[in-house]
């Protein structure tokens, strides 16, 4: 094979009871399985969470979620964004849980609902994207009940800075807890049940005991990554994937002779360059070019030049061991993460994993 993505499924596992250990076995998770769950293939991603009981998955197009259907998925989907009109019909047909953020979507979806259709709400608390404003959930939970064919099962909310230690973040997510919870306590009061409650993505788990309620939605900390430093003990996550390629070719560089586009990269003494048949067209980020370490044979070997759309080169110094065919790594495993690669490149590691094309193939370890 010639590039391919390991998606180490034990340790999604691990993962997955590491954040159970923490939140308390009591409470649910919902693991997104959204962009293909992160890059990591989102068939395979919940049938092994099925393993752990996790029993509500989270996509964020109508086509994703049907595609887990066919898949044999029969647990909850929940879907996260808002669909067009006209995918209201396979949404209902596919059985995916709307998230309703006003009332033109619970009347589309009653009037087309052919039975009971569970809904969940959200509550915008200053996140800015979905949800009513908080002085409007009475509203629209009164408006929900009203609708014949709708069951309200679920009231939600996102945070916007939930994975950041600095103070002013803090509060701000502490302001947003609390507008959630004067929210619920006014749907709660007007004899409406809101259903299932939950707020917390990766970063609330990490930082914000508070905000667990009956379910948490961690999607990034599952894949194996950290974006904050958590309160207290410290969660033992490792990186799910691992991308992997071979040396296609070796040859002698003279000094002074350049390698690839831009010619960014000259060699510095006579070197042995190994050609890498990976490139920004599998996802292996065109910022990486200079900047990262690959890893061969257990030693580290820096790039050399501008990764191009299909390859790349490293630099193997005067002597080395070698050959031609051997495998190396390009993130997870022996050589640094995703989360490496992406502080290297300027981004995050949900870009990076979710980048990995569909040309390269995700090889699954037992899980
Ligand atoms: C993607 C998403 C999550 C998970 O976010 P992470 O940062 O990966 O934990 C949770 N809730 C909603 C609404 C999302 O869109």
């Amino acid at each position: 094979m010639r590039t391919w993505a390991i998606v180490h499924l034990e340790r999604f596992l691990g993962n997955i009871n590491a954040v159970k250990t923490r939140i308390g076995h009591e409470k649910r998770i919902c693991v997104p399985v959204k962009a293909d769950a992160y890059g990591h293939g989102a068939l395979e991603i919940a049938k092994t969470s099925l393993k752990t009981g996790i029993s509500c998955f989270s996509v964020a197009t109508v086509r994703e979620g049907t595609e887990l259907r066919k898949g044999g998925i029969k647990e909850q989907i929940l879907l996260f964004s808002q669909p067009h009109p006209e995918e209201i019909p396979e949404l209902i047909s596919s059985d995916l849980t709307p998230i309703i953020s006003d009332e033109w979507y619970a009347d589309a979806l009653n009037k087309q609902a052919k039975s009971k259709l569970s809904v969940h709400m959200k509550i915008d608390t200053g996140m800015g994207r979905f949800g009513c404003p908080a002085e409007e959930a009475l509203a629209l939970a009164r408006h929900i009940s009203s609708c014949p064919k709708l069951e309200l099962k679920g009231t939600s909310t996102h945070f916007a800075v939930s994975d950041s230690e600095n103070s002013a973040d803090t509060a701000y997510t502490q302001h947003q807890l609390s507008g959630f919870k004067d929210a619920l306590n006014t749907i709660k009061s007007a004899g409406i049940d809101p259903g299932i409650i939950h707020a917390a993505n990766s970063g609330a788990v990490l930082r914000h005991p508070d905000t667990w309620f009956d379910m948490v939605r961690p999607g990034i900390l599952l894949y194996g990554y950290k974006t904050t430093e958590e309160n207290g003990e410290p969660l033992m996550i490792q990186s799910v994937m691992e991308l992997r390629t071979i040396v296609v070719l070796i040859k002698k560089l003279k000094k002074s002779e350049s390698i690839s586009y831009g010619r960014t990269w000259t060699a510095s003494q006579d070197t042995f360059i190994a050609v890498l048949p990976v490139g920004y067209a599998d996802g292996f980020p065109r910022l990486a070019s200079n900047k990262w370490q690959t890893v061969i044979g257990g030693k580290s070997y820096p790039l050399a030049g501008r990764v191009c759309m299909d390859q790349c080169c490293v630099d193997l110094g005067t002597e080395s061991e070698v050959k031609r065919w051997d495998e190396a790594v390009i993130f997870g495993g022996t050589a640094a993460d995703a989360s490496a690669l992406a502080a290297v490149t300027g981004t995050i590691p949900y870009e990076i994993t979710s980048n990995i094309n569909k040309r390269v193939p995700r090889i699954y370890t037992n899980g």
